[in-house]
């Protein structure tokens, strides 16, 4: 079986382990995860990420993009260095990422910096319906809020909520406007009930796999940094949520991480 990491940050991976790239990427390969998208966080990140797909082609797309808890670092002229190399991108950057919203963190939650945070989110869904990318998406707490925003830019390409936690309706909203739903290192964990179930419930079609690396580690590696070999492990506990059989799951999945962010690729 092989899988798809649509969501890594192998730049800051890379820089934690100590390896190159190439190194990282062919330690993921042995393990079967084949193929990587790597999403930026902020200006200051975009010529790494670009970087880490020019690389190892074979395997890596980007997106790239200005997340929402660096969101008191990000400028106007960020979004216009943003748009510049969106219109300038090679087939490899297959998305806008990482944009969204968070609302699970106080410092960036202000009156001020919530508005900022949507302006931007606003700002960066325009830009993927005007180049016409999939956007892979940050919602901390702020899936309602997301959910209004996403239905107005009626993006055509839609994206992924990755490392979706939440309730199944939350879920089922966000693949009603045609959105894939992320499934990282959450649903490891025997405690988060209300994510599982809904991973467990939500259509198969409508999901991907994801690290998240090197965050969101998984259970039994917290504390280490996680890493795209682990996808493996949320792969398990997804398909002991599941009641297609581990081919099944694994072919579709692949299927759909295809679709999304690697047909422009070639
Ligand atoms: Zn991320």
């Amino acid at each position: 079986m092989i899988f798809f990491d649509t969501h890594t940050h192998l730049d800051y991976l890379a820089q934690d382990l100590n390896l190159s790239i190439p190194e990282l990427v062919a330690q993921s390969e042995q393990a079967g995860i084949t193929r990587l998208m790597v999403v930026a966080v902020w200006a200051k990140n975009f010529q790494k990420v670009t970087a880490c797909s020019q690389q190892a082609r074979q395997n890596v797309v980007y997106g790239l993009g200005l997340h929402p808890l660096y969101i008191q670092q990000h400028t106007l002229a960020d979004l216009d260095e943003l748009a510049q190399r969106l219109a300038q991108r090679d087939t490899h950057c297959t998305a806008v990422a990482e944009i969204g919203l968070e609302k699970g963190v106080e410092a960036v939650c202000t009156a001020e910096l919530w508005h900022k945070q949507q302006t931007f989110l606003e700002a960066q869904l325009a830009l993927a319906k005007q180049y016409d990318l999939p956007v892979n998406l940050h919602s901390r707490k702020s899936h309602d809020t997301l959910a209004v925003f996403l239905k107005k830019a009626q993006l055509p390409k839609t994206g992924v909520v990755h490392g979706f936690a939440g309730s199944f309706e939350q879920a089922k909203r966000f693949v009603d406007l045609g959105y894939k739903i992320g499934v990282g290192g959450t649903i490891t964990y025997a405690r988060a009930q209300k994510t599982r179930e809904t991973i467990r419930k939500l259509p198969l079609e409508s999901l991907l796999l994801e690290t998240d690396a090197p965050d969101m580690p998984v259970f039994g590696f917290q504390g280490q940094p996680n890493r795209p070999e682990r996808l493996k492990v949320t792969f398990q506990s997804l398909c002991e949520l599941r009641s297609e059989s581990p081919e099944q799951i694994a072919e579709c999945i692949w299927q759909t991480s295809e679709a999304l962010f690697w047909h422009k690729a070639g």
